[in-house]
């Protein structure tokens, strides 16, 4: 039996993980009381690729955004050579993964030990600072671990200002003027000054990254010295479920945004700079879905064995409504109702926690009942990464599936 594994055991059964071709098969055939993920990895190699024909600069995967080795495993088999770490955990993975793939440690407040660590032993020579004190710590590292300044190319991080589901600008980034100052200083040091900026995580307008670059110009023209290279960060977002409720715009693929994005980089003269991108999320939130179980429906609110403690974080803290699919245990007799008429339900989490509800409802047919499954797709990005353990509730078994989710 190989289908339930521990993602944090160190590796996993030579069969890897059992196959189905849904997942309802997959729930139909284990009946599953806890979550079960469902990998597809052939929707992972579609959603990178399609990143990766678009953007002509280097594509740097964010391993924050799911550092599973099924996850990172797959993209170094399918050559993407670059990832954006943040901690030595990180370099490690990546590194097992890719012996040779360059790592960006672009996490602008960084430890010591871990600096160190980045420059002696995983070669990383690529850096964000958004502060003086900063550089002047990476300094003295590179010094301790007997690294010249010329070998590293350190960017400098601006504050962003947009309206992405997390905004992440309020923690880092410097301000304009003072990015000019930490440009000059790298120059002087003498390590290669680079600029990166990362406009928050689900970013559905073009317009946030255009601004950044703006910034990006005009810091670059006040500061007068080479720039290496331009790193314009993570965000791109992902298409996940319509809440018919509110209107919106269809969420644009990374075909859509991204030759936007290269016109504004053409429209502030970095056409001649190095780029590098970090998504995350555009590359990994289709590649896995979960099934979880309704324990128990109350009127519209289903209580399931899932929510904000586990999987489902992501969702709760950027409002989004996940697409999802029922799989009815056969042999229930249905609640009433049509079951081709879908309604909002309310998502009780798993834990005691009462904060454990989700911020927008599952869409499902009416006659949803105790017992039956559902399939809660896209959920790739920030799940595995940011599981707990509270009330003992840590999802973790695995199985490989072959259809693409539909909801
Ligand atoms: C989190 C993060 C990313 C990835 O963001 P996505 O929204 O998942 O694409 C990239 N770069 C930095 C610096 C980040 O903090």
């Amino acid at each position: 039996m190989t289908s339930i594994v521990d993602p944090r055991a160190p590796e996993f059964p030579e069969g890897g993980l059992t196959r189905f071709a849904n997942a309802r098969e997959a729930a139909l055939a284990l009946r599953p009381d806890t979550p079960v993920y469902c990998f597809r990895p052939a929707q992972l190699e579609a959603d990178a690729n399609a990143f990766r024909q678009v953007f002509p600069g280097r594509t740097a995967y964010a391993v924050k955004t799911n550092p599973h080795p099924l996850i990172i495993d797959r993209l170094a088999q399918i050559g993407v050579d670059a990832f954006d770490v943040a901690s030595p955990r990180e370099f490690r993975l990546a590194r097992a993964a890719a012996p040779k793939a360059a790592l960006f440690y672009m996490h602008p407040v960084k430890a010591g030990l871990a600096i160190r660590e980045a420059l002696a032993d995983y070669g990383i020579r690529h850096l964000a600072i958004d502060h003086e004190n900063e550089a002047a710590k990476i300094l003295r590292e590179a010094r301790a671990a007997g690294v010249d300044a010329s070998e590293l190319t350190l960017f400098v991080r601006l504050a962003t200002k947009s309206h992405a589901a997390y905004e992440l600008s309020r923690k880092f980034g410097a301000a304009p003027g003072h990015a000019v100052e930490l440009l000059q200083r790298v120059h002087k040091i003498g390590a290669q000054a680079g600029l990166c900026f990362h406009v928050g995580s689900q970013v559905e307008e073009p317009d946030a990254y255009a601004a950044a670059l703006k910034a990006a110009q005009w810091v670059r023209a006040r500061a007068g010295v080479p720039i290496a290279a331009l790193d314009i960060g993570g965000g791109y977002p992902a298409r996940y479920g319509v809440d018919r409720r509110r209107k919106s715009a269809p969420t644009p693929t990374p075909a859509d945004l991204i030759p936007r994005i290269l016109r504004a980089v053409e429209r502030t003269g970095f056409a001649d700079v190095p780029l590098v991108a970090e998504p995350g999320r555009a590359i990994v939130a289709r590649s896995l879905s979960v099934i979880v179980r309704v324990l128990l429906r109350k009127g519209q609110r289903l209580y399931i064995n899932d929510g904000i403690w586990a999987s489902l974080s992501d969702s709760w803290t950027g409002k989004l409504t996940l697409p999802v699919r029922l799989i009815p245990e056969p042999g229930r007799v249905r609640a009433k109702g049509d079951p081709k008429k879908t309604v909002p339900f309310r998502i009780m989490g798993a834990t005691c926690d009462s904060v454990d509800i989700l911020s927008r409802p599952f869409w499902l047919p009416e006659t949803v009942t105790t017992g039956d499954w559902i399939e809660v797709g896209h959920i790739g990005a920030y799940s595995l990464s940011l599981r707990t353990d509270f009330n003992g509730l840590y999802p973790d078994s695995f199985v490989e599936v072959d259809a693409p989710f539909r909801a």
